[in-house]
C-alpha cells in the first residue's frame, strides 16, 4: 500500500467519517430494494413535518434503528482513529455524519456528531434533553414482527411525551431540512488543519465535497479512504480504495511511526 504521508504531533488533523465506516460494523440503512422503509420514503420519517404529522410512525422508525445500534460494535476503523487521536491529542478532530455513537464507544473524545446522536432526545417544545434509553423505556411492548407500535394506540397514548410539558420527545438527530450541528467550529478547524482525511464517504456529495474543497483551499493535504473510487480526484491527493476497517489500522501505524 502506498502512502507518502507521515503525521507528526504538530500536524492538525481533521477527519470526516460517513456511512461506510458504520456499514462495516453491520449498521443497515433501513432502506429496502425500493429505497423505502416499510413503504414509507425516508423523507416521510426523517423530517420535522413528518414528526408533526405522525410522531408514532417516526418513533417506530427510530426505535428500530436504536435497537439495531445497541447490537453493533465499533470496528478496527473506529479504533484506528482513536489511536490517531491518542497520538495527536487536541490537534485531532473527528467529524462524523453518523448518528450511531460508535466513535465515542471506541473511545474517541474529540468528536463532533454533525447529524446528532441516536442515543439522545429532546422535547420539541421546552427542549429538555433526555436519553433515548429513557424514552424507549416507556415504549409499550409489541408482538409484531416489525416492532411497529400497535396502530390502535397511535398518537393517543404518547409514550414519547415530555415529562415537563405538553411537548413530545424527539430524537436529537438532524432531519432533512434542518441545519447540521457545529458548522462554525467545523469551518474554523478546516481552515487551520494541515491534513484532512475523509473515510467511508465518497467525497462527492455535501458535506464532504465542500469540506474537502475548503481544507484544500487553505493548504491542507487531503486523503480519502472509501470502497468506491473518488469522483473528484482533484480534491483528494492521496486515495486508498477499500474498507476503512481493513485499511486504516495499517495506514495509521505507518502515519505515526
Ligand atoms: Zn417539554
Amino acid at each position: 500500500m502506498k502512502t507518502t504521508t507521515l503525521i507528526n504531533k504538530e500536524d492538525k488533523l481533521v477527519v470526516l467519517t460517513g456511512a461506510g465506516i458504520s456499514a462495516e460494523s453491520g449498521i443497515k440503512t433501513f432502506r429496502d430494494s425500493d429505497g423505502l422503509w416499510e413503504n414509507h420514503s425516508i423523507e416521510d420519517v426523517a423530517t420535522p413535518s413528518a414528526f408533526t404529522r405522525d410522531p408514532s410512525l417516526v418513533w417506530d422508525f427510530y426505535a428500530a434503528r436504536y435497537n439495531q445500534i445497541l447490537e453493533v460494535k465499533p470496528n478496527p476503523g473506529h479504533y484506528a482513529l482513536k489511536q490517531l487521536e491518542d497520538h495527536l491529542g487536541d490537534n485531532f478532530l473527528l467529524i462524523t455524519q453518523n448518528i450511531d455513537g460508535l466513535h465515542r464507544l471506541a473511545g474517541s473524545k474529540n468528536v463532533l456528531e454533525m447529524h446528532g446522536s441516536i442515543d439522545k432526545c429532546y422535547c420539541n417544545k421546552c427542549e429538555k434533553t433526555i436519553s433515548t434509553a429513557d424514552v424507549i423505556a416507556h415504549r409499550p411492548a409489541s408482538n409484531s414482527k416489525t416492532e411497529r407500535y400497535p396502530s390502535i394506540l397511535k398518537n393517543k397514548h404518547q409514550w414519547f411525551k415530555c415529562s415537563k410539558c405538553s411537548g413530545l420527545n424527539r430524537p436529537d438527530i438532524i432531519w432533512f431540512g434542518e441545519i447540521p450541528y457545529h458548522l462554525d467550529e467545523i469551518i474554523a478547524r478546516l481552515r487551520e488543519c494541515t491534513i484532512f482525511l475523509v473515510a467511508g464517504t465518497s467525497g462527492v456529495v455535501y458535506p464532504a465535497a465542500q469540506f474537502l474543497l475548503m481544507a484544500k483551499q487553505h493548504g491542507a493535504k487531503t486523503i480519502g479512504i472509501n470502497l468506491d473510487a473518488p469522483m473528484n480526484v482533484d480534491f483528494i491527493e492521496e486515495f486508498h480504495q477499500g474498507k476503512s476497517g481493513d485499511i486504516l489500522p495499517s495506514l495509521v501505524k505507518k502515519w505515526i511511526e
